[in-house]
């Protein structure tokens, strides 16, 4: 089928979008400006910053692909301190960031559940309950979930990191913390509880096929998501997958796919909000920009300090380590500009699917 007639179907099926996952020269030129068309129609020209706060790397969980996972010991943990976080918090509230997000790796018990407790009600009355709070910090009972929506976050960011249960299987540990089922139905606990619901999946993993990215992104439209944020798939070489580097897809490719799976997303879920992820950055000094340019709404700019940084290596080569978050800002600023797209600043940018479906929109 030509470019066009594909791209103006009512509802892509898998097969449209391994078709359009593999388009090349001008084919792929014309999907971009597609998406870039639909982006500006839907949610226009403004990509919205949050402040990122890679709160610690200390993780009880061992996915085989991540650097930060309880398995590895050649890395030293950290966590940030509160008077650190609400440093970040200021100097994001003073910046108009408007939102930030808390990350870290995966842990339970009261004690970590407390600190969290704790900084959202330092957060809140730091910034008189209008600073947007997305957490990323993994799977958590709904009790907790519950307790920090009802102190403030509003949003909560949960990767699939695969749709197919095989692969996800290949992808961690075969045991009960590791739980493909367990994760899908995380995202309907946060649903539930009223937050607005991101996920995502990485690009170009080991045994990963273009049928697999067809279905993240019908997994996405299927489940309702208001946020996704993805991108491909970095080596660490202090992980399990990294033996397996050899049979990977040149970084470029990945970088590529990726760029098309969000300009994919962007045309079958027009209105929710895509982040231009890291990772894109990280195979691509402009990837972030070239995000934006077909699809992508939200950035990132990193607010750890600097200290912590080389700590939150999830994967290789990951940039910004030494930039001070004011540096960040401005050449993020006016990278973005010449990209085509109007930082909100002061906006919290929720995400438009969210409204719709609660009916307010
Ligand atoms: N521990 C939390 C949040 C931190 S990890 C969680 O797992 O949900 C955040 C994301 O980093 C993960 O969801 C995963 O998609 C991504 N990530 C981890 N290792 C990666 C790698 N090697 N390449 C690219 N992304 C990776
Ligand atoms: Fe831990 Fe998240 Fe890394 Fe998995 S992806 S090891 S849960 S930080």
């Amino acid at each position: 089928m030509s470019i066009e007639k594909l791209l103006l179907k009512s509802e892509y099926t898998k097969q449209d979008l391994v078709e359009l996952l593999g388009s090349n020269g001008a084919d792929r030129q014309r999907l971009f400006e597609y998406a870039s068309s639909i982006k500006e129609s839907t949610v226009g020209k403004k990509v919205y910053f949050r402040g990122l706060i890679e709160y610690s790397n200390v993780c009880s969980k061992d996915c085989y692909y991540c650097g930060i996972r309880g398995g590895n010991k050649n890395i030293d943990r950290y966590t940030v301190s509160r008077q650190e976080v609400l440093d970040a918090v200021k100097f994001a509230w003073e910046n108009k960031y408007a939102s930030i997000v808390l990350q870290a790796g995966e842990r339970s018990g009261d004690r970590f559940i407390q600190e969290i407790s704790q900084l959202l009600s330092d957060i809140r009355e730091l910034t008189g309950g209008n600073l947007g709070i997305t957490l990323s910090l993994g799977e958590q009972s709904r009790e907790t979930l519950k307790e920090w929506f009802d102190l403030g976050a509003t949003r909560y960011l949960l990767r699939i990191e695969v749709s197919n249960p095989e692969l996800y299987q290949k992808l961690h540990p075969n045991n009960l913390h590791h739980d493909y089922g367990q994760r899908v139905q995380q995202l309907r606990v946060l649903k539930e509880i009223g937050y607005q619901v991101g996920t995502g999946v990485m690009i170009g993993l080991p045994f990963q096929n273009p049928e697999d990215l067809a279905d993240d992104l019908l997994f996405f439209k299927r489940n309702d998501i208001d946020m996704v944020g993805m991108g491909p798939y970095v080596e660490h070489q202090d992980t399990p997958l990294y033996a397996l580097k050899d049979q990977l897809i040149s970084k470029h490719e990945r970088f590529e796919l990726s760029l098309k799976m969000v300009a994919l997303l962007r045309i079958i879920c027009p209105d929710i909000n895509i982040a231009a992820t890291t990772a894109m950055q990280t195979l691509d000094p402009q990837g972030r920009e070239k995000a934006i340019m077909v699809g992508s709404n939200v950035i990132m700019p990193n607010l750890t300090p600097v200290k912590y940084r080389d700590g939150y290596k999830l994967y290789e080569d990951k940039p910004c380590l030494d930039e001070e978050a004011s540096e960040c800002m401005n050449c993020l600023d006016a990278r973005l500009h010449m990209a085509g797209a109007e930082v909100a600043y002061g906006e919290k940018g929720d995400s438009l699917h969210f409204w719709k479906r609660k009916g307010i929109v």
